[in-house]
């Protein structure tokens, strides 16, 4: 009779022995994807499976947290949770997260389950299943956190749709499609190491200290569900980097290539979230720079002290990112400020309040180059005399963020251009980091959808801007978009304010 297993035994059983040998097909043929990339793996018995977890332990792990979960979002529904906000500015960059990084969840989701299939090690594959499993409940857990806030405020219904099509959404967009039209080893050095290890602190920590500083417990909730799921998927990034580093030498230039190109793509995908941090939250958290240092030069530092004996050296531009800090944020609201008309989600001018604390914050650049900005800003709105920007904005072929980055090292006064030619035509980028990166890969980034070319060209639902907003992004036109003031958001808020006094 056999005796119960003891959980060791089981985990070996549920994870390695799902193997196989090849009896008529040569395993080659069976992991096409393997060597394409140049990565040399000579034992994939020397994975370290990272989550050890079984199968069966996952499930029930995972249908107790569901459970609680449910339970609290159905509390906050039944309280009227929404009325509980700081302010309904807040809510602007919850839309933010539903448009831009909800649908990543999916598009991790997808790409965990095809790397899943792809690699020759078993423990590699069941670590990608199972964190595929875990994306596709962070996809659902956020829209029911967040479906709440659709009932009462505009810009939450058609977020899938909006991700697909919307001029600032392509940046998040095109960030994960790029990792997942990449090798398997580089998609997950890209999002396991990159994004989940090194930079995924600076999303999910400012996003859910932001709820709670703003009186959201839907989304704190959701991320306190999430928080173990991401300890797994770090301890899968830092494996996977290591596997590959101690497999064969020749990794190493290969996986210092991809640092590289993948920080850049990840700092320019984070100037969302700093911009969230620094002027979306009515109540402020930390600013962006501090949370650079903390989560980035601090932690990321020592990591890449500790890398260093394998040769790792920091991603190349990381004094360009260090001078970046000051001013990305400030950037990037001005951006969308400008462009308030086309955008899913309300923008504002800053308070006096916030400029003072954005002063304070950044000593060194926000009096000199922006606050001069924000006072002519509020001078006109106060005149009457606010406009959008009426052009649409050149695009970073790699990044996809409108050309509003500066020069760093010579004058951060200064826009920065970079240009590239491949096939007798000539590419723009934001940034060194961007042109690296093209000059790398020039037949994919040729091919980007980069949204303004789009409309320029007619494939985005007519001419005028109305039409592309309203017909091919299904904005609700004068609801969802321009100033908070005035909104029908603010509207309504007051009303129900008013109403509960
Ligand atoms: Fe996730
Ligand atoms: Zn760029």
């Amino acid at each position: 009779m056999a005796a119960k297993l003891n959980i060791k035994d089981k985990y070996r059983l549920l994870t390695r022995d799902l193997d196989w040998e090849f009896s008529y097909q040569e395993r080659k043929q069976a992991f096409p994807y393997e060597d394409f990339e140049g990565i040399k793996i000579t034992d994939w018995s020397k994975w370290e499976d990272p989550f050890r977890l079984t199968m069966d332990a996952y499930w029930k792990y995972q249908a107790e947290k569901e459970k609680k979960l449910y339970a609290i979002f159905d509390a906050f529904a039944q309280n009227n949770g929404q009325m509980n906000i700081s302010d309904p500015r807040y809510l602007n960059a919850i839309k933010i997260f539903l448009t831009g990084v909800t649908p990543l969840e999916y598009q991790a989701f997808q790409g965990y389950a095809h790397v899943g299939r792809q690699f020759g090690g078993i423990g590699a594959r069941i670590a990608c299943q199972m964190q595929s499993i875990d994306e596709l409940r962070h996809v659902q857990t956020q829209i029911h956190a967040m479906s709440h806030y659709n009932k009462f405020f505009d810009g939450f219904q058609d977020w899938s749709h909006m991700h697909d099509r919307v001029w600032y959404l392509s940046v998040p967009k095109s960030f994960f499609e790029d990792a997942r039209s990449a090798g398997p080893f580089e998609f997950l050095l890209a999002i396991s190491f990159s994004f989940e290890y090194v930079l995924t602190n600076l999303l999910f920590v400012p996003f859910m200290s932001g709820a709670a500083h703003n009186g959201d417990m839907a989304t704190v909730t959701f991320g306190f569900s999430a928080q173990s799921d991401e300890a797994r998927h770090m301890t899968l990034g830092l494996e996977i980097i290591k596997f590959l580093l101690e497999q064969h030498e020749d990794n190493l230039p290969i996986v210092q290539m991809w640092i590289d190109k993948w920080f850049w793509r990840g700092t320019r995908l984070l100037s969302i979230v700093a911009m969230m941090m620094d002027y979306m939250l009515p109540n402020k958290v930390m600013s962006w720079k501090e949370a650079w240092e903390v989560y980035f030069e601090e932690a990321g530092g020592a990591l890449f002290k500790d890398l260093a004996r394998y040769g790792i050296r920091a991603p190349k531009y990381s004094e360009v990112i260090e001078k970046e800090k000051e001013h990305i944020s400030h950037q990037a609201w001005w951006i969308f400020y400008n462009f308030g008309h086309a955008a899913g989600f309300h923008t504002w001018i800053p308070t006096d309040e916030e400029l003072d604390w954005l002063s304070e914050k950044y000593p060194e650049t926000f009096d000199r180059y922006y606050r001069p900005r924000w006072e002519l800003a509020k001078k006109m709105e106060a005149e009457g005399k606010c406009f959008y920007s009426s052009g649409l904005p050149q695009l970073c072929q790699v990044c996809q963020v409108p050309m509003g980055f500066t020069e760093m090292q010579s004058d951060p006064g200064q826009i920065s251009y970079r240009n590239a030619m491949f096939e007798g035509e000539r590419y723009h980028m934001c940034s060194d980091g961007c042109h690296d990166i093209f000059v790398n890969e020039p037949e994919k980034f040729a091919q980007a959808w980069l949204p303004v070319h789009q409309i320029l060209q007619g494939n985005c639902g007519g001419a005028d801007l109305e039409k592309v907003l309203s017909e091919y992004y299904r904005m609700n036109v004068g609801a969802d978009n321009l100033d908070m003031k005035g909104s029908p958001d603010e509207r309504r808020w007051n009303e129900w304010k008013k109403g509960a006094a």
